[in-house]
């Protein structure tokens, strides 16, 4: 039996939120928001066919006006396991032999999944060739929802961690900024006894980010050389990716060029003896007519559409041939697949990556700690697995048949999202959704797919969210569900070196409590921030 106190902190939130505002107070709210994003860069580029070359106007961002609760404990608590995060993936890797089992074209999800099997065949070629960087940048974020079923508390339980182009770290910076401006000018009307600025946590993501591009270009050793940003043709989220060198010229003075792959295919050349990697440029940039890159940082490249020809792929592979870290380079690419996050929930795993001194060297974890890192986990299996949950069904796979996998996703279908190896969003199945695809999925591309068991978010919290282009701007008062992303960096490879890294700062992203999906480029979520309780 449960006691009473524990039963009332089995319920995730304790009070009324938002808290109720007048039509007055909502239009106040709006407008005080939406200067403040235009203000403070807190901005998309409008939509268009074409982003013309020099832009004439923006829209805000799409914002929560409250910052949403989350206890105070469980945000410190993923905060913490950041570290052990950035140390995992760190070590996933550099385990070559880990990550050719499990996303190479011989056995793994390489073999069915095209995408991952060209990035992985070219990352083989240029080992077999020789590599000449050691180093590895990591900029990840690992997102989390909370999961509450009915009567239990609140747990922490991680959605996914991300290894390329992980976005916001800026705007989340801003829209903490922004809740707390709203709580300095207004005090939110009293509303919420909750409401006082030692809940609003610091967010320091645009330093703690750049930070971890300076680390790379100081390692790299030349002063000189710049930061290439590998960007997407008619980026609209360019207003989170320009701060970040802002802080860079200011902080650490160090220049950053962004170029497209296509740009690159034409503009980016590698010195034969030294793999020096070049950029050509104006001579107004730079009298030689090219600059020297110290570190590559994608904010591109992540998805198979931007691999539209054997171009872009020769040019991804130019680059990591290069003396230049790569952030993050196909193996840390590779590490981020949905696969690999389900294969860490295989028994052992934790053990193998995080506790085996003799292969990894400091830093260790306890077993408190991996327990601690499994319990962020949900239930994961590969579709093409047997009974075990864990190893192929070849038999069933040859065959054609169902399969154990199948059947069990089959029948628990509605508490279970279905993942293939793809980021940025739009790319799961859903619940009901989840037998017709079983259906029509051929037997051999199952390997390419994992199961997740649903997260369940708590009843009951709601925000007002504002979207651009909306009728007359109105706030709309909607039930939601938050996701918070933790940000950190790594920067690691070099044989007898320790594994730098640091947690860098966090983001809420929230969406209407009736959408599956998440993502707020993909237009289902809004930036939020944490309100500690
Ligand atoms: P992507 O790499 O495309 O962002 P995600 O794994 O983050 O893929 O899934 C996209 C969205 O789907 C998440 O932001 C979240 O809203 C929802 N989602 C994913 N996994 C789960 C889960 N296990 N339970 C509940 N929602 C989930
Ligand atoms: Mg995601
Ligand atoms: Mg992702």
């Amino acid at each position: 039996m449960l006691s009473e106190s524990t039963e009332m902190a089995s319920t995730s939130v304790l009070f009324e939120w938002p808290p109720t505002l007048s039509n007055a107070q909502i239009h106040e709210l709006t407008l005080l928001a939406t200067s403040y994003a235009f203000s403070n860069g807190l901005l998309y580029l409008p939509p268009a066919e074409r982003q013309p070359p020099i832009p004439e106007s923006a829209i805000h961002a799409p914002l929560a006006l409250f910052p949403s609760p989350f206890p105070r404990s469980l945000f410190e608590h993923a905060q913490r396991l950041q570290h052990i995060y950035n140390v995992l993936y760190a070590r996933i890797a550099q385990d070559e032999e880990f990550l050719d089992r499990i996303m190479g074209t011989e056995n793994g999800v390489g073999k069915v999944d095209d995408f991952i099997g060209q990035l992985w065949t070219g990352w083989k070629q240029l080992r077999d060739e020789g590599l000449v960087q050691p180093l590895h940048l990591g900029l990840f974020r690992s997102d989390y929802l909370l999961h509450t079923p009915p009567g239990q508390s609140p747990t922490l339980k991680q959605v996914e961690f991300n290894t390329i182009s992980v976005s916001f770290g800026s705007l989340s910076e801003r829209t903490a900024g922004l809740h707390r401006y709203l709580q300095a000018s207004t005090q939110y009307y009293n509303t919420s006894p909750h409401l006082r600025l030692e809940n609003f946590p610091e967010n320091d993501t645009i330093a703690g980010l750049a930070e971890g591009l300076a680390a790379a270009h100081k390692a790299y050793g030349d002063e000189k050389s710049w930061i290439l940003f590998v960007v997407q043709p008619d980026e609209r989220n360019v207003f989170d990716q320009r701060p970040l060198e802002y802080k860079l010229l200011e902080k650490h003075s160090i220049h950053v060029i962004r170029q497209t792959f296509d740009e690159l295919g034409h503009s980016a050349t590698l010195d034969p003896d030294t793999r020096v990697l070049r950029v050509s440029c104006s001579p107004d940039l730079h009298p030689n007519g090219f600059l020297e890159i110290s570190t590559v940082y994608f904010r591109a490249g992540y998805a198979p559409i931007e691999y539209q020809t054997s171009c872009q792929y020769q040019t991804r592979f130019l680059l990591e041939r290069s003396r230049a870290i790569n952030c993050p380079t196909i193996a840390l690419q590779l590490a981020g697949g949905k696969k690999v996050q389900e294969v860490l929930t295989q028994p052992g795993v934790l053990e193998y990556f995080l506790s085996n001194e003799k292969k990894w060297g400091n830093p260790m974890f306890d077993k408190q700690e991996l327990q601690e890192l499994r319990q962020s986990f949900m239930k994961m299996w590969g579709l093409d697995v047997g009974k075990d949950l864990l190893t192929p069904d070849y038999d069933a796979l040859e065959s054609g048949k169902e399969g154990f996998g199948v059947a069990k996703a089959r029948e628990l279908a509605l508490s279970l999202v279905l993942k293939p190896q793809r980021e940025g969003g739009g790319n799961n199945v859903y619940k009901d959704s989840i037998p017709p695809f079983l259906d029509t999925l051929p037997p051999e591309e199952r390997q390419a797919w994992i199961a997740m068991e649903l997260i369940v978010p708590a009843n009951g919290t709601g925000n007002y969210l504002i979207r651009a282009g909306g009728a007359n701007e109105a706030a709309v008062k909607v039930v939601v569900v938050s996701e918070l992303g933790i940000f950190g960096w790594a920067l690691f490879g070099d044989k007898g070196a320790d594994i730098r890294e640091k947690e860098a700062g966090w983001l809420v992203r929230t969406k209407g409590k009736g959408s599956d999906e998440g993502g707020v480029a993909t237009g289902f979520s809004v930036l939020d921030s944490v309100l500690l309780v």
